[in-house]
């Protein structure tokens, strides 16, 4: 949207409209640290910058968080949303959990930022910066595959979680009145996980779990039901080497789910999904988790005002922008340069969090005049995957696979102790306790 000022206090767009503006444009305070989002790099860059920063630092800054919504999503427990194994309330926590009073939180939608100008845009008003946290994550990627938006469900919001659950419980409503020989009761229990990434394998791990207790409830056999998983590389977990990836493919295969490797998807209609090879997965439900891309208002910058790597707005080791020394740029929006063509961290909650936190250190000392820290350095903590009912992956840095009970036990504690509020630590482990004894929510929400 293209936009120009005509007061200090209101925006007018492209349409002539106004609207008003809730910030001044220069803080009151002096300083003014503007964060954008409340993802795992946003929460983690207030937690550091409110934990390293004096109190009379904090007196004289204004911390001002704009987010599209005042919670934070544990997008790690997601997949488990879907399969109705979690509430969704259980996977959001509140802002001021984090920022408590010291945090003004503003609830809107960033349309665009000039990082000359210093300002934010936003559909509520600009708001003006002295420092700037960009923290705004990615989004599902289609590849530009006809189809894919209006005939798949992605996987990237609190919404999305329960669209998908409600799909699920809606299909299985359907194929329930229609007569056993239709091939539209085929379609309609055909559930495709198009990525077979982290996300991908997650998911449908427990969508193999929750369309099998469904199956018993509506009065189908379990082999009535197809859980499949369609990755265009050669192996599930691309990008991730060592044994995991064929561990997980066995694990997944052993538990039922047809794991299609080598299958590009050229397609999506209302049929199902069409491959290269000419095969046609006829489903009435099609789940997308096969990439991200950047923001788009990062892809709305133009390389000539801030580089970018591969989408990524490119940070020096400190985690600032290019030119930019005023701006911080974390979590999967960032591209840490190294000099080569990788980044010195992947797409993670684990690196957003760690860039979060050194950035956060690194403002508070910038601004409260301390020595700064190091470059950022980011610690590989190995990687973790639960695969559905008692069964996990667990790879530790030092390469030590655990598997089994013993990885699914792992990740049940690594994840429940990183649940930010008592109330979602409670919420969560009680629809645990309730799933070992095969109850999950199957109650359609929409
Ligand atoms: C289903 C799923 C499961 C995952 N599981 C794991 C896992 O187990 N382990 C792991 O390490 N990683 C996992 N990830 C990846 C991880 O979630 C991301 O790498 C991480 O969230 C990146 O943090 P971030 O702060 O960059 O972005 P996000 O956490 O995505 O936060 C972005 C924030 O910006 C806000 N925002 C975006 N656009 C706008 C706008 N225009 N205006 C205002 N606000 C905006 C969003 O509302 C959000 O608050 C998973 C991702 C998904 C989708």
């Amino acid at each position: 949207m293209q936009k120009s000022r005509s007061s200090g206090s209101e925006v007018v767009d492209a349409t002539g409209s106004q609207k008003s503006v809730v910030l001044e444009l220069a803080s009151r305070f002096g300083t003014r640290v503007v964060v954008l989002g409340s993802g795992f790099g946003g929460v983690s860059f207030v937690k550091s910058f409110l934990s390293h920063a004096s109190s009379s630092l904090l007196d004289s800054v204004e911390l001002v968080w704009v987010t599209k919504r005042n919670y934070h999503l544990f997008s790690p427990l997601l997949y488990q949303v879907a399969g109705g194994l979690v509430d969704e309330h259980h996977v959001l926590d509140p802002l001021p959990h984090f920022g408590g009073n010291r945090v003004r939180v503003v609830e809107a939608e960033v349309e665009a930022v000039d990082f000359t100008g210093r300002a934010v845009y936003t559909d509520v008003g600009p708001i003006g910066y002295n420092y700037l946290v960009v923290a705004l994550g990615s989004s599902s990627n289609d590849f530009g595959i006809p189809g894919v938006k209006e005939n798949t469900l992605p996987l990237k919001t609190a919404q999305d979680g329960e669209r998908i659950r409600n799909r699920i419980l809606a299909s299985f409503g359907q194929a329930a009145i229609i007569g056993a020989d239709s091939p539209e009761r085929v379609a309609l229990l055909t559930f495709a996980v198009v990525g077979g990434g982290a996300t991908g394998v997650e998911l449908a791990g427990t969508i193999r779990d929750y369309t099998g207790l469904l199956a018993k409830r509506y009065g189908f056999r379990r082999q009535d039901v197809r859980v499949l998983i369609v990755e265009s590389a050669g192996t599930l977990l691309p990008g991730i080497g060592g044994r995991l990836p064929e561990k997980c493919r066995q694990d997944l295969e052993s538990a039922g789910i047809d794991v299609r490797l080598g299958a590009r998807v050229v397609k999506v209609d209302v049929e199902g999904v069409h491959l290269s090879n000419g095969e046609l997965i006829e489903s009435r439900n099609v789940f997308w988790t096969a990439g991200v891309k950047p923001n788009p208002v990062i892809e709305g910058i133009p390389e000539t005002v801030a580089p970018k790597k591969k989408g990524r707005l490119e940070v020096d080791s400190n985690l600032r922008l290019i030119g930019h020394s005023e701006v911080y740029v974390v979590g999967d929006c960032a591209w840490v340069n190294t000099g080569g063509d990788t980044t010195a961290a992947p797409q993670t909650a684990a690196a957003a969090v760690q860039e979060g936190e050194y950035a956060g250190s690194h403002l508070a000392h910038t601004l409260g005049g301390k020595k700064v820290s190091g470059s950022f350095i980011y610690h590989d903590q190995g990687i973790m995957l639960s695969l559905g009912r008692f069964s996990g992956l667990v790879e530790l840095a030092n390469g030590i696979i655990l598997s089994g009970l013993i990885g699914w036990l792992v990740w049940r504690m690594v994840h429940l102790v990183s649940i930010a509020t008592a109330r979602n630590k409670l919420g969560v482990m009680f629809d645990w306790g309730l799933s070992l004894v095969r109850r999950r929510i199957i109650t359609r929400t929409d």
